[in-house]
């Protein structure tokens, strides 16, 4: 049974110690990261820098009280995330959301160069064959990976394994996750409303409609991040995508970014704040569907994942949130885009990643 440690999110006493931020900072000090980061080791600390709209993600404090406390123990930190905007308009959109070298006390990196192109390709299991890895990440000698928990249309949970699965890949790979047999991008101009969000919202400018008024990708540039057909509120822009080969896919992909790391070399922080239906890269953050929960620490990425969504589960549902509104109770409370939260947590256990039987063990 793995071990996955909390804090909880209440706050029972007035004073800074008892803060969430304190408490934090007396959790990483009694939790064992001297185990997994040695001197002189480079860690890379993964995260989700968000978007411009889309500013409920992890604070810069508990970050910076990380990459502190990995300096202390005379690792080399640096922060990073891989492009889903060009690299250079992610670090602005970084510091937009005050993420910076130093307000994160270490550098700011991007995983795979300004264009997305630095990946070392690593093998995957079957159907995926071969992933490409963000190639600041691939040389890391450890990795300290944060995950803000959420929902996600396509795997139900945003957690630590979607966070390496995807996280860690150039967007060519994340792309294959997603369209791994051919699929169509299907377009009814009869129900398009003109509204251009599906152009808006594209990073490339390879969305667009031509001349006669029909909407068009332009191929070579596109990620097949599918984002264009996401955001479609009227279905004029469809792309079908098959939800138990991406939840396969992903969990595969997973493992092969855990792969390069020698073996104790991951630690996972998920931060249960602000839980809200959608993933952190589109442009706006919905408000939560549950209240905030507190933050989990593990070196398994199944076991934290599991203990965040039974948390989530187990919560009381906000009445005024996508979640009140689509009536959903406690049970799979992130199924709200008909994806099964749990699918990709499940496919991990089976390739070995981890278990999802855990002690939950309170800090406070
Ligand atoms: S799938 Fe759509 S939004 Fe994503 S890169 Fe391609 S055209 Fe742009
Ligand atoms: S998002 Fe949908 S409705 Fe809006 S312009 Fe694009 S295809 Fe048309």
């Amino acid at each position: 049974m793995s071990k996955v440690y909390y804090i909880p999110a209440r706050v029972s006493k007035w004073s800074y110690k008892h803060s969430v931020v304190g408490m934090f900072s007396a959790a990483i000090n009694e939790l064992p990261f001297k185990d997994y980061f040695a001197k002189e080791d480079y860690v890379a600390v993964k995260i989700h820098l968000g978007n411009y709209g889309s500013y409920r993600t992890i604070r810069p404090v508990f970050v910076r009280k990380l990459n502190d406390m990995l300096k202390g123990l005379g690792a080399k930190p640096f922060v990073t995330e891989s492009v889903r905007v060009k690299g250079l308009d992610l670090l602005e959109m970084a510091a937009w959301n005050g993420y910076t070298a130093e307000s994160l006390g270490a550098p700011l990196i991007v995983a795979d160069g300004i264009f997305g192109a630095d990946g070392v390709t690593v093998p995957c299991d079957e159907p995926i064959k071969h992933v490409d890895i963000c190639s600041a990440i691939y040389h890391a000698q450890g990795m300290l990976v944060l995950s803000h928990t959420k929902g996600h249309i396509q795997s139900g949970f945003g957690g630590a394994l979607k966070n390496l699965g995807m996280g860690c890949l150039v967007p060519k790979s994340r792309g294959h996750l997603h369209f791994q047999t051919d699929t169509e991008f299907v377009f009814d101009r009869n129900l398009c409303s003109e509204c251009l969000q599906c152009v808006e919202i594209c990073p490339l400018n390879a969305s667009s409609f031509n001349d006669d008024g029909d909407w068009v990708k332009d191929e070579e540039a596109c990620w097949n991040c599918g984002r264009c057909a996401r955001v479609c509120q009227t279905g004029a822009l469809k792309v079908s995508i098959n939800q138990s080969e991406f939840n396969f896919g992903l969990a595969a992909a997973t493992k092969s970014v855990i792969d390069t790391f020698k073996k104790n070399k991951i630690f996972y922080v998920n931060f249960m704040h602000e839980i809200q239906p959608e993933c952190d890269c589109m442009p706006a953050a919905d408000v939560p569907v549950v209240q905030d929960q507190g933050i989990l620490f593990s070196d398994d990425p199944v076991a934290i994942d599991m203990a965040s969504l039974d948390m989530i589960n187990k919560a009381e549902v906000i009445k005024d949130s996508l979640a009140g509104e689509r009536g959903k109770t406690s049970e799979a409370l992130l199924n709200l885009h008909g994806s099964d939260p749990y699918s990709h947590i499940l496919n991990s256990e089976k390739l070995g990643l981890g278990s999802t039987k855990y002690e939950l063990i309170n800090l406070q």
